[in-house]
């Protein structure tokens, strides 16, 4: 998006401190972001923090590694692939004009020309994969996906399947990335370079071509093309779609990891700004009326029920998560808890309108023309959205729902007179009044009568 709505460009500062105060303590391997964000953007020098997955069904786990790519795989790079479809851009999927819309870039690496059509096919899996995910599937609709090709010289992507292989391929994409078999790093200014290509960049995918199981998290880049994350998995693993589900719940959903470091100990800072992490105990909450307090003791979609469960955020003790499993806490799980669910929607809205203007906002209009208004294609499931019209303010009860609608339907007579049209998303799925209000947009139009 050209202007963020929201401050979701700039990585959380309680997690920022957060981890600042865990690297005091001297923790292993913790996340450090603060890296990251010095290290945005795909810097040649220093090292830069990423999410990685060693197992499959497992929890996640941060490491920094250098943000150049090592030398041994750059010098393999020959001349530039230059075959035809090379930085083609291909609308998968566009619902509406890219100001409305989160933009979702998705580019291959290690495809040959003559793999392109492969590339498609892997990328189409990974997305419907993802978008058959709770709160993605019903709000598809909210999103635009672009397709990137990128051409490779060579088949196949470094590292796969052992870590003498040397792969020349357009994003440098390499597994066993600073010796961590699973975790599969890429060139951040190449994938810069391509998502520039894209009418607009919110979230890159990288589907790179292998066989091994193995992907990486990305947050809190800065980058030309626009986008703030980027998610790598590998093509042929029918699990790597998990990391990028996960992923987007940290880019999107502003979520904090629900897992935790063996011997990570007790978390040492204030309450987090995170929305499913928390030092309050569940009479804490609900007491203070605070975090997923309105959740509490609600069946889970992702097992059990929600409550406020000790460990998360990399801690051990003092913090707590909402339910005892999620797909923020281990990719055994597709399933987002309630309060990951609300979240996301949050952030998609955050993003994104659901209703747009089909006739132009810019000019008077006379109460006999037609004024008409667009929603997005979202799925029946979660969403639940309705149009409301409102004439100077007050709304016109019987016109609720239409899409299209006269000043003079609305009983505009004499003078000049502002027609707003609001969307709302009714879903059971937010309770917060925050995240309710986030969820609706409108429109108005001035209409005025005679000459
Ligand atoms: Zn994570």
């Amino acid at each position: 998006m050209p202007i963020p709505k929201s401050p979701r460009r700039s990585l959380p500062a309680a997690l920022l401190a957060g981890v600042l105060a865990a690297a005091a303590l001297g923790g292993a391997g913790l996340a450090g972001r603060a890296d990251a964000a010095e290290a945005a953007g795909g810097s040649d020098t220093g090292t830069r923090t990423v999410e990685y997955f060693a197992d499959s069904h497992g929890e996640g786990r941060h490491v920094q590694v250098p943000a150049a790519v090592p030398a041994e795989i750059r010098k393999e790079k020959r001349t530039p692939a230059t075959a035809a479809p090379d930085g083609q851009v291909t609308a998968l999927q566009k619902t509406g004009p890219s100001e409305g819309r989160l933009d979702l870039v998705i580019m291959g690496d290690g495809y040959t020309a003559d793999q392109q059509e492969d590339f498609r096919q892997d990328a189409e899996s990974k997305l419907d994969s993802i978008f058959a995910i709770e709160p993605y599937k019903s709000y598809k609709g909210l999103f635009n996906f672009w397709l990137v090709n990128t051409v490779s010289n060579e088949s196949g992507v470094s590292g796969d399947p052992t870590q003498d292989v040397v792969k020349d391929t357009a994003l440098s994409s390499y597994f066993f990335c600073d010796d961590v078999e699973r975790l599969l790093c890429i060139d951040e200014k190449k994938v810069d370079s391509y998502a520039q290509q894209a009418p607009d960049s919110d979230i890159v995918f990288v589907v790179s071509n292998a066989t091994k199981y193995g992907g990486a998290g990305y947050s809190g880049v800065q980058s030309t093309a626009g986008h703030t994350g980027i998610a790598t998995m590998s093509s042929d693993n029918d699990r790597s779609y998990l990391i990028g589900a996960h992923e987007l719940g940290h880019s999107i959903g502003l979520l904090a990891d629900e897992y935790q470091y063996a011997g990570y100990g007790r978390y040492p800072g204030a309450e987090p700004v995170e929305p499913n992490t928390s030092i309050l105990t569940a009479d804490g909450m609900s007491g203070a009326k605070a975090k997923w307090y309105r959740w509490l003791g609600e069946s889970d979609p992702a097992g059990g029920t929600v409550g406020a469960y000790e460990g998360g955020g990399y801690y051990e003790y003092g913090i707590y998560r909402p339910t005892q499993n999620s797909i923020m806490r281990a990719l055994d799980t597709e399933q987002f808890n309630l309060v990951g669910r609300e979240a996301m929607i949050a952030g998609f809205y955050r993003d994104a309108d659901v209703l747009t203007a089909r006739t132009p906002t810019t000019r008077t209009l006379r109460p006999q023309d037609h004024i008409r208004v667009d929603l997005a294609p979202l799925a029946k499931g979660l969403s639940d959205v309705r149009v409301h019209w409102y004439v100077d303010g007050v709304e016109v009860h019987r016109a609720a729902a239409e899409r299209t609608v006269t000043g003079k339907e609305l009983g505009v007579r004499k003078g000049t007179h502002t027609i707003t049209a609001t969307a709302v998303d009714n879903s059971a799925s937010l309770r917060d009044p925050a995240a309710i209000r986030a969820a609706s947009n409108s429109v108005s139009w001035t209409v005025k009568t005679g000459k």
